[in-house]
């Protein structure tokens, strides 16, 4: 996966293509470049971060250009293997995201055709076939190389001495930003946010000739207009606003986001909306598809739906989803995606859809592939997430949970009126969860010096547990285990010791009592044990070593002020760790690759 973006217009390339880079940096950045066409096309790439690309790369005169942050697939990140890559001719040059499965082929059919490669990408062949398809049009050479390709893809072309950017999109997002006398082209949105805010998506198999006054976009061989949509997101939302990492500044956002995301909804818990979303079929039973933290909000959904609506649900990982068989057409089902490009999740959705399931999409990003392949499609209003390791989507996916389950309830009115009334509080028990950050940071000190930690809870805050895990192995490094706890004792409990704390995710449900045998289990092998409990809660407090306490909330809410606790814990862990919080090793944000 990777970011890539174009220029064209009256400014100079360089600056602009870079700014772009750096707002794409949460794609990846093992290597990056750029390459500006003026008469002649001049192209500066290394495996280094954009902000060093920016310090050393020459001016580089033009005012069209493509660019590229790289996290490869295909060859070790370093200068040559660094996009843009260019024709034997050194006249065209193209950025690329995904994966071009026939490359090896393709390598040697066009060298024995005399071509020369300088790099092991998969991407180099496209450049390549694009020089022999050309005789006078790059669209049309474009269209032509793309032809030969199996594989995902968004890319972007330019050519020396042709004002024109010619980009093209499969299972890879691409956006096109429109302005005035100049036009853009990027991965994601937040790249554009400080040009404009007028952007158009790409489609599945599009291809697209960019000037800097005219958009052609031809779609199933026919010109297509294509649909302007305006973003709402302001060019704060994709800076860190004084916050040293963008993930502390996304834990921080959760109170805005929570109620902005439930201001969306909540007024629609009328019978009318529920049948927007949900069919009388669905309540049959629902099936929910998801990957990594996405995943765990489905989990957490599933304890949502059975307890408010009565309903089973069947939760799967997409990855794991190419591997059944047994799929009802009957079966509503919910595919969760903060980016709307998750290759599982987007493979899963389009075997749902052929085996005629409706298919409701809960995503982030407006346009966004799942949004257009889903039946309907459920946003979730987090503004732009930057941060690798996902927080505020977390907390917005199951706003949208809650409010599916409340908008087709079968408990009593006065419970749903209860359970309405705990949503509103949300955002105030969040902030107080935010307000308690000096405590919490205490406990991260401490983690910070174990290598191996386990996270524990049953019912509705098992997902919490495999969520914390998640949170901290990801940014901090530590090895974490999210475990429901009564699991432990099934294999587990042969690691536990001094070196091993546990923390225990303890709410006022039915699980309470099993929760309290569980932590004095623990304690009797001896692991130190952080619990994480309601306020006022004695009990575990005389039990635990050590407690970090959450404002009470209605148990089926405890998810959520439970999670941003765990979410703050390591976060501090991870600065603790010097780690690089934003960008974790190995990891990027939109996983766009199965
Ligand atoms: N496959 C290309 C490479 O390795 C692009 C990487 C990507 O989009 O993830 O260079």
């Amino acid at each position: 996966m990777c970011g890539i973006v174009g220029y064209i217009g009256d400014k100079s390339a360089r600056s602009i293509l870079l700014n772009c880079l750096r707002r794409l940096e949460y794609r990846g950045y093992d290597s990056c470049g750029i390459a500006v066409a003026g008469g002649s096309l001049e192209v500066y790439k290394d495996a280094v971060r954009v902000e060093e690309l920016a310090r050393v790369a020459p001016q580089l005169d033009g005012t069209a250009g493509i660019g590229h942050t790289r996290w490869a697939t295909h060859g070790e990140p370093s200068p040559v293997n660094a996009h843009p890559h260019i024709d034997c001719s050194g006249k065209i040059a193209v950025v690329h995201n995904g994966v071009i499965n026939n490359y090896q082929k393709l390598n040697r059919q066009l060298t024995a055709e005399g071509h020369s490669f300088v790099s092991e990408t998969d991407t180099e062949v496209i450049s390549h076939l694009i020089e022999k398809y050309y005789g006078g049009s790059l669209e049309r050479a474009v269209e032509a190389a793309l032809g030969e390709v199996d594989g995902s893809y968004a890319i972007i072309a330019v050519m020396a001495g042709d004002p024109e950017l010619v980009v093209a999109r499969k299972d890879s997002p691409l956006v096109i930003g429109v302005s005035d006398r100049e036009n853009f082209i990027a991965s994601d949105v937040p790249a554009l946010l400080d040009y404009t805010n007028r952007v158009i998506y790409l489609e599945e198999g599009d291809i697209g000739v960019v000037t800097k006054d005219n958009i052609k976009i031809r779609r199933c061989g026919k010109e297509v207009v294509g649909q302007e949509h305006k973003v709402l997101w302001r060019v704060e939302d994709a800076q860190k606003g004084g916050y040293e990492h963008f993930m502390l500044k996304e834990i921080h956002e959760q109170p805005k986001v929570i109620r902005d995301t439930l201001g969306e909804y909540i007024s629609a818990a009328e019978p009318e909306a529920r049948l927007a979303m949900v069919t009388e079929a669905d309540l049959e039973g629902m099936l929910i598809v998801a990957c990594g933290t996405s995943y765990h909000a489905a989990l957490a959904g599933k304890y949502i739906l059975d307890e408010v609506v009565g309903i089973p649900v069947v939760v799967e990982l997409a990855g794991e989803f190419a591997y059944f068989n047994q799929i009802s057409a009957k079966t509503g089902a919910i595919v969760i995606t903060q980016s709307g490009e998750t290759a599982d999740a987007l493979k899963a959705m389009k075997r749902l859809k052929e085996v005629g399931c409706r298919v409701v999409a809960i995503t982030n990003v407006v346009g966004s592939t799942a949004s257009r392949l889903a039946d309907q499609t459920v946003y979730t209003r987090a503004g732009p997430e930057i941060s690798v390791a996902a927080t505020k989507s977390f907390t917005v996916q199951l706003m949208v949970l809650y409010w599916l389950a409340l908008s087709c309830s079968s408990v009593d009115i006065r419970r749903v009126d209860s359970l309405t009334m705990g949503l509103r509080q949300l955002p105030g028990k969040v902030q107080q969860v935010l307000d308690n950050e000096d405590k919490i940071k205490e406990y991260a000190d401490y983690l910070s010096k174990c290598e191996d930690v386990f996270f524990i809870g049953r019912g509705i805050n098992f997902p919490v547990a495999l969520e914390g895990a998640l949170k901290l192995k990801e940014i901090s490094y530590i090895h974490a285990e999210g475990y429901a706890a009564g699991e432990l004792k099934h294999g587990p409990f042969a690691l536990l010791g001094a070196n091993t704390p546990v923390v225990a995710i303890v709410a006022q449900d039915s699980a309470y009592e099993a929760m309290l045998t569980n932590i004095k289990e623990i304690k009797a092998k001896g692991s130190p044990l952080i619990a994480l409990a309601d306020e006022g809660d004695e009990v575990v407090k005389e039990l635990a070593d050590s407690v970090i306490t959450v404002p009470r909330v209605d148990p089926i809410f405890s998810p959520v002020v439970n999670t941003v606790a765990l979410q703050l814990l390591a976060y501090y862990t991870a600065k603790q760790r010097d780690c690089p919080i934003d960008f974790p090793r190995n990891l990027a944000k939109s996983v766009t690759v199965e």
